[in-house]
C-alpha cells in the first residue's frame, strides 16, 4: 500500500542544462524496491496535481533518496521540483511501480535506457553492486549530445570498483569525433542491435533486458529486442 511521506530537499545539483539531481531526507522510513517510483503532490493554482518520479538512489538508505529530474518546458511538475529551495518540503505517496529486479536474479542483465530513464536503473545498479550480486551488468544509455552526458565520473568509478559492471553512452546526434572508450556515436538501438548480433550467442540466450525511457523509445527498443530473438519473458520495461 502507498504510504504518505514528507520529503525535505537537502541538496540540488545541476547535472546538465536541463537535468538536476535532487536529494531529499525522508520524514519517516520509506521502504521501497530498486526501480520503484513515488507520486508527488504538485501545487498548481488552487489545486494539487500528481506527477510520477522514479527513485534514483538505492533502497539501502531509508532516510534519504534522490531524484533525477529533467526540466520540461512549461512543465508543472518538473519545474516545481527543480525550483524548490533547500529545506522546502514536498508531499509524496510511495512506493509504487513494478519495474523492479526479478528474483532469482539473472546472471546477465542489460539495461537499455534513454534520457532520465536512467533514474530507476541507477537505483537497481547501485542495489546490485552494494549487494555484491554475481550478475554481469551492462548499461547502454541513449542521449543526444556530449553535453547531455551526466553521472559519468560516478559510472567510471563503478566500473573500476566492480569488474562485473560496464556501461556505454550512446550519443545519437554528436558529430564531433570523440575518442573516449565509453562513448558510442550512434543511437542506442544500434548499440543494442550490435550487441545482440555480434555478442556471444550462448551468453545472450540467458540475458535479461530492462528498458526504460520515453514512451516511443521504449516501444521501439522492445520491438527491436524481440525481433532479434529475445522472448517476452526476458524483457521488462517502464515508459515515462
Ligand atoms: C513511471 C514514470 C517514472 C517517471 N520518472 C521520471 C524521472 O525519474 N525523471 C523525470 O524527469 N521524469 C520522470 N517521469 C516523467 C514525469 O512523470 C513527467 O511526465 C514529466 O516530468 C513532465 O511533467 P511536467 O508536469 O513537468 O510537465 P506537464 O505539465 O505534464 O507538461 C507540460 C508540457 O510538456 C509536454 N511534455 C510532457 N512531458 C514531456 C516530456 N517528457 N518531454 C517533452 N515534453 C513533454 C506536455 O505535452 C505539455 O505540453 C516519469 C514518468 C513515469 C510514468
Amino acid at each position: 500500500m502507498l504510504g504518505k511521506h514528507k520529503l525535505t530537499l537537502t541538496r540540488k545539483t545541476r547535472l546538465t542544462e536541463k537535468v538536476y539531481l535532487l536529494s531529499f531526507s525522508i520524514d519517516n522510513d520509506l521502504v521501497f524496491k530498486a526501480g520503484q517510483y513515488l507520486i508527488v503532490d504538485v501545487p498548481r493554482d488552487n489545486e494539487i496535481v500528481k506527477r510520477i518520479y522514479s527513485i534514483a538512489s538505492s533502497p539501502k538508505n531509508k532516510k534519504e533518496l534522490e531524484l533525477i529530474i529533467e526540466v520540461v518546458q512549461n512543465g508543472v511538475g518538473s519545474n516545481y521540483l527543480v525550483n524548490l529551495d533547500l529545506g522546502d518540503k514536498i508531499n509524496v505517496q510511495a512506493p509504487a511501480g513494478v519495474f523492479t529486479l526479478q528474483k532469482p536474479l539473472p546472471n546477465n542483465i542489460v539495461f537499455v535506457v534513454t534520457g532520465t530513464g536512467i533514474a530507476p536503473v541507477r537505483s537497481m545498479i547501485d542495489h546490485l553492486l552494494e549487494n555484491k550480486a554475481q550478475t554481469k551488468i551492462l548499461l547502454l544509455w541513449g542521449l543526444r549530445y556530449r553535453d547531455d552526458v551526466y553521472l559519468r565520473e560516478e559510472f567510471q568509478l563503478k566500473t573500476l570498483k566492480n569488474p562485473n559492471f560496464s556501461y556505454y553512452y550512446c550519443l545519437s546526434r554528436e558529430t564531433k569525433q570523440l575518442t573516449n572508450k565509453d562513448f558510442k556515436q550512434h543511437r542506442v538501438d544500434k548499440c543494442v542491435n550490435n550487441l545482440i548480433k555480434n555478442g556471444d550467442k550462448q551468453l545472450l540466450s540467458k540475458v535479461y533486458f530492462y528498458v526504460c525511457g520515453g514512451r516511443d523509445a521504449v516501444v521501439s527498443l522492445k520491438n527491436l529486442i524481440h525481433s532479434l530473438g529475445v522472448g517476452e519473458k526476458r524483457v521488462t520495461s517502464e515508459r515515462f
